[in-house]
């Protein structure tokens, strides 16, 4: 059985690495942050006047970071 030059492992046709819990940590974070600033990038467009809530913020960077959250699980599984 070859083995993987990455990470040793048994090199079988459907062999993928281990990924390193510190990058899936930094991809989850980045998700997320890219979802918030989404939420607050779409409520800033509604709220052309300021009359948003901190409230209202608050919740769409909350839904925002949710969503990119909920994006990084699908697209790992
Ligand atoms: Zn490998």
């Amino acid at each position: 059985m070859a083995t993987c030059p990455r990470c040793k492992g048994h090199l079988t046709e459907s062999h993928v690495c281990p990924r390193r819990p510190l990058i899936v940590a930094t991809e989850i974070t980045a998700a997320t942050v890219a979802g918030a600033l989404v939420g607050l990038l779409l409520v800033s467009l509604f709220d052309q006047h300021g009359q948003g809530t901190d409230g209202e913020y608050a919740i769409a960077i909350g839904v925002g970071a949710l969503i990119g959250f909920g994006i990084h699980r699908m697209m790992r599984g």
